[in-house]
């Protein structure tokens, strides 16, 4: 959503602000109010860490796991990959950029992707997400850095608000469709 982790101080909506050492300080800025900060003596069993799948970058995220999670399921692969049961950490940028990566149409049913592409998508999970933090975040809206700064992925994104524009593999134009509420972009002959 909308809320920041800054290391300077917010102009406006800080919530919390966490002091180390008296040197250095983390504000929780959030305008909307939609974050909430838990204190936790077993952070762990709260029951929203343990409804979470793996880290997105984690080293237990590889296409045996993922071979693992889908066995016998119908979903469309973008929505499983949304609904962080699985993966966690991956919004609707990182899941279309992810799968066209791995050349996986958005709408395949999670259960009947070949083992080699579910290899090629815990590779394409791991680079967006690296390749967004050396690029600082996805600037669409009001997102910004720990500095205050702007991202800068939006500019290198290759599928993500590409519709209609030619695929940068093929040049077959990109197509939309609507998926669980949300405008999913993908190739047509690349992601199958
Ligand atoms: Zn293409």
């Amino acid at each position: 959503m909308t809320g920041q982790m800054l290391l300077e101080a917010p102009k406006y909506s800080e919530r919390i602000r966490f002091d180390f050492d008296g040197e250095k300080s983390l504000y929780f800025a959030d305008r909307r109010r939609f974050g909430e900060v838990v204190f936790s003596e077993d952070w762990e069993k709260e029951p929203e860490i343990a409804a979470l799948g793996v880290e997105a970058t984690h080293r237990d995220l590889s296409g045996e796991y993922l071979r693992t999670a889908f066995r016998g399921r119908s979903a469309p692969v973008h929505s499983i990959l949304l609904s962080q049961k699985y993966v966690s950490g991956l919004g609707n940028i990182y899941v279309t950029e992810a799968l066209f990566a791995a050349g996986i149409r958005p709408t395949k049913p999670c259960g009947r992707i070949a083992d080699d592409k579910l290899e090629a998508l815990s590779k394409s999970i791991r680079q967006v997400i690296s390749q967004s933090i050396e690029h600082r975040g996805y600037s669409m809206s009001t997102y910004v850095d720990a500095l205050g700064k702007k991202g800068r992925s939006q500019l290198f994104s290759k599928a993500y608000g590409k519709e209609g524009l030619p695929c940068p593999r093929c040049k077959t134009l990109f197509k939309r469709v609507v998926l669980g509420g949300r405008g999913v972009v993908f190739c047509k002959s690349c992601q199958r």
